[in-house]
């Protein structure tokens, strides 16, 4: 790993260049923070650009304005305005410090000092800042060390940094997740499994938005694991058991090998028991979108269309469905999984008015008739051509 942040693509466009010019960035006034200088030490693509300043909200704007930059006040209330230019979008923050915390949201005020910005975020290694140009670092916790060596470790006291915003505690899993090598921090481990019943006091979302993301990392089984282990998704979800992560490793391996995206309600669904009404249970608990307490749904249910007529299945679940159930059945389902890689659902070529025109009067008879065709016509594998439509009305109407 570098000390000194690599040259950055962006601040070399125009857009990035037009806003560190205009907040100063060569003196220091505002400098590269979090996320992104943490990525860029290790060598990852930078998706975020946060930018820290010892700017007031209205000075950053007026002079981004003056440069020509759009300027949206995001989160102005707290300090973030959002630059955007043609190049990239940057998030503009003034330092600033926790007046009051209460477990869910800080009061915060400004600052002028740099230190006091850098101690109240979560991990040493979130807390690097960046002077561009010139890389240069600072670090008053350690974090170059930590990240380093795989370390993810609260600055501070971890039990006082919990009391003082109860999410850190999924957040320092996904961290150590990411980026930890070796038996996570104990201090941290132990402060996190002491006050998981803290996760109680938070909103649904955020503790969904947490797991969502660890699940979708590369060592979510091993982290979800570790968790379990330590009992701390006991009070927000119980039904989740040890005797599930095998499967959910299983699914991530079935995943890289099948060449699919990972995804957090498939990979939910793995650690999940097998029971219909999952959809309902975690929708409401989760705060889920319908389309995704449905997709939950429907993964509590199996498909007797499955792995045996992939077609029929997706005919009348959808490709996407059919598809993650074939991931979450194992390894019987890949040559079905193959089938539906560019299967698209055909429209049925026949209507309610073809079956009215063959002498069936109008009525419930017409849909009943037409379910009928629909069902064999799917089960002969959606035939387009007219001879085997016809032979196939025929039937249904015989
Ligand atoms: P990611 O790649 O997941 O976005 P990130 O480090 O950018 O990682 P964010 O959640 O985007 O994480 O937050 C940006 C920065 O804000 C963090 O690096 C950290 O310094 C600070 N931060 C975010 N959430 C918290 C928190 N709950 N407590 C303390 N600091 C936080
Ligand atoms: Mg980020």
């Amino acid at each position: 790993m570098t000390r000194t942040l690599p040259p950055q693509a962006w601040a070399a466009t125009p857009g990035g260049g037009a806003v560190l010019g205009a907040l100063d960035a060569a003196n220091g006034t505002t400098r590269l923070v979090g996320g992104a200088v943490r990525d860029a030490l290790l060598g990852l693509p930078v998706t975020d650009v946060d930018l820290a300043t010892a700017l007031s909200p209205g000075d950053v704007t007026k002079r981004l304005e003056a440069a020509g930059v759009q300027v949206v006040p995001t989160g102005i209330a707290h300090g973030t305005v959002t630059a955007v230019t043609p190049d990239l979008i940057m998030e503009v923050t003034t330092l600033r410090r926790d007046v009051s915390t209460d477990g869910r949201r800080a009061t915060v005020a400004y600052t002028d000092d740099w230190r006091e910005d850098a101690a109240r975020r979560d991990f040493t290694i979130n807390a690097l800042y960046a002077r561009l140009p010139g890389g240069g670092i600072d670090d008053w916790f350690g974090g170059l060390d930590d990240l380093g060596a795989g370390r993810v470790r609260f600055i501070g006291a971890p039990l006082q940094r919990i009391a003082e915003d109860h999410l850190r505690i999924l957040r320092f899993f996904r961290f150590h997740s990411r980026f930890g090598r070796g038996e996570p921090d104990a201090a941290g481990l132990a402060a996190c499994a002491a006050r998981a019943n803290d996760l109680m006091a938070l909103s649904r979302e955020r503790i969904r938005d947490e797991l969502f993301r660890i699940l979708v990392l590369p060592r979510a089984p091993e982290t979800f694991a570790l968790m379990l282990s330590l009992g701390v998704l006991k009070p927000v979800l119980p039904e989740i058991l040890p005797a599930r992560v095998p499967n959910l490793a299983a699914l991530a391996a079935r995943e890289a090998e099948w060449g699919a995206e990972p995804d957090p309600i498939r990979r939910f669904a793995a650690l999940l028991p097998q029971r219909a009404g999952l959809g309902a249970e975690f929708g409401a608990r989760l705060r889920l979108s319908r389309r995704d307490a449905a997709r939950l749904d429907a993964f509590g249910i199996p498909d007797p269309l499955l792995p045996g007529d992939p077609h029929a299945a997706a005919y009348f679940s959808g490709v996407e469905v059919a598809r993650d159930r074939l991931l979450l059945l194992g390894d019987e389902g890949r040559s079905a999984w193959e089938a539906l890689a560019n299967w698209e659902k055909p429209p049925l070529p026949v209507s309610g008015k073809d079956i009215i025109a063959r002498g069936v009067s109008a009525g419930p008879e017409v849909s009943r008739r037409l379910q009928r065709f629909e069902r064999d016509w799917v089960a002969s594998g959606c035939p387009l051509d007219a001879a085997r439509v016809d032979a196939l009305l025929d039937a249904a109407l015989g």
